[in-house]
């Protein structure tokens, strides 16, 4: 008997698949496409990789402000594409590594759960039939694709996966979307030479995140000739020209970043599978309606990132195998991260999260069981970072750190300038311990770095 069925072979999936065979859990994993799912194939990872040559691109272009005179500085985007496929293919490699032991079986293709009961789950793959005593749902997500009129089958509409396999670059781009997606396109594009225009329907851009640190973004994206427009709604889109509330644009290519949805194929079978939203709903535990039905990552709806589904499978597969302490999932410490340039790394709760919930309420959105506190905002420029200032000639940076006005506990931490990425974790383990500024203050942070300013800060 399979004691773990495992759909998808991404973040969530292969953890799961890689926690549970180690511990001894006889694992099914099922991947229809190419392991590591999104996140490696076309997402996080190949967008990264091209993020850095345009990086590095830009730096050469502008490093006479550091002394440094670059001259005949190109690219070849071919060339970049090609390393891009290169870092996936090795990284793919490297989870097959991972799942091959003995408990772990890979099959690839489409699944379909045929039954489940309550000591099983039925799933078919190809010809072969399969029973296991629990499943767990990876299935991710896709983009999602607005009803907009013109929209559909129109060889000029890219969505990311599109835009990640083209070879050539395009001389002007439309984002409808200025989510994290938008935004990290739009960076990539602008630094390769190529006229960005960002539509975003809300107020403002990346909505959910501070907005004080986001205006230092959309300030310097504006002044280096990214065209941003806000409150502008898509209506139509007619072959390479967007018809919007604020007027008509025209671009070679048009990248539609409006969100994700959870694919839910292949699951028709769970028919009393409890959604909300369109996504999975699930405990703490990662545990769905349906016992021995488990569900993590995307499919769930929550926070739709790689970070969130490993950790969601680890807690999922220690329930399964009854590890004491129990763990559950603290969605009030993810850190989240947009690699635009300068990058913005969170953690925690906004000052929005807060003003939005009223006394004696829980907090918002995140699912998360703070209640509701009067706060303090301490904030300090990156440019107190002797580290910061000696990189980043020029550049601007935020660090703020929202803090529980009555026992100094730190709540939220959001920052913009290079390289906050690489520290926000730190902020991550402060919040998830629920540290207060004086235990937080006795950590030694090593002399220069730019991660000083946590400290600084306060
Ligand atoms: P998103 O929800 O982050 O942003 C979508 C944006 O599109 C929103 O700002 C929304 O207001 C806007 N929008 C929606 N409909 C619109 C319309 N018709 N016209 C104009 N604007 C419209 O979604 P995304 O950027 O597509 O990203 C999808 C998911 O992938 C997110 O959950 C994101 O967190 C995740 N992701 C994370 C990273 C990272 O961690 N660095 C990178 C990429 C994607």
């Amino acid at each position: 008997m399979i004691n773990l069925a495992i759909i998808g072979g991404g973040p969530a999936g292969y953890t799961a698949a890689e926690k549970a065979s180690k511990s001894g859990m006889h694992v099914v994993l099922f991947e229809q496409d190419t392991l590591g799912g999104t996140c490696l194939n076309v997402g996080c990872i190949p967008t990264k990789t091209l993020l850095y040559s345009a990086k590095q691109y830009y730096n050469a272009k502008n490093a006479t402000k550091y002394g440094v005179t670059a001259e005949g500085v190109q690219f070849d985007y071919a060339k970049i594409v090609q390393r891009k496929t290169k870092v996936v293919r090795k990284l793919v490699a490297g989870i097959k590594q991972k799942l091959n032991n003995e408990y772990c079986q890979v099959v690839k293709g489409f699944a379909q759960v045929l039954s489940r009961t309550d000591e099983q789950v039925v799933i078919r793959c190809g010809e072969e039939t399969y029973e296991a005593e629990n499943l767990l749902i990876c299935t991710g997500s896709t983009n999602f694709v607005p009803p907009i009129p013109g929209v559909k089958d129109n060889p000029a509409v890219w969505d990311s996966t599109d835009a990640l396999a083209a070879t050539q670059l395009p001389q002007s781009m439309i984002i409808v979307g200025g989510g994290v997606i938008g935004m990290e396109f739009a960076t990539l594009y602008h630094e390769l030479g190529v006229h960005v225009t960002v539509i975003e329907a809300m107020p403002t851009i990346l909505p959910n995140l501070d907005q004080e640190v986001v205006n230092i973004l959309l300030d310097k994206y504006r002044k280096t000739g990214i065209q941003i427009l806000t409150e502008t709604k898509v209506t139509e889109v007619c072959e390479n020209k967007v018809i919007t509330t604020n007027g008509e644009y025209e671009a070679e290519h048009i990248l539609i970043s409006v969100g994700r949805r959870a694919n839910l194929n292949g699951l028709e079978a769970l028919d009393n599978l409890e959604m909300y939203r369109g996504g999975i709903v699930v405990d703490e535990m990662m545990r769905t309606n349906l016992k021995n039905v488990y569900a993590a990552g995307d499919v769930t709806g929550k926070m739709m990132l790689a970070h969130v589904a490993s950790r969601q499978a680890e807690v999922a597969v220690g329930r399964m195998l009854k590890q004491l302490p129990l763990q559950r999932i603290a969605y009030n410490a993810i850190p989240s991260v947009v690699y635009t340039n300068p990058e913005i790394a969170c953690v925690g709760l906004t000052e929005k999260d807060l003003n939005d919930i009223k006394e004696g309420d829980f907090a918002p959105s995140m699912n998360t069981d703070e209640p509701f506190v009067p706060y303090e905002v301490h904030k300090m420029p990156m440019t107190y970072s002797g580290r910061f200032v000696a990189e980043n000639e020029g550049e601007m940076g935020l660090c703020k750190m929202i803090v529980d006005k009555k026992n100094k506990t730190i709540l939220g931490v959001h920052m913009i300038g290079n390289p906050c990425s690489e520290f926000v974790a730190a902020a991550s383990f402060a919040v998830r311990m629920g540290y207060t500024v004086h235990e937080f203050q006795q950590v030694v942070f090593p002399h220069p770095t730019v991660s000083e300013i946590l400290k600084e800060v306060l």
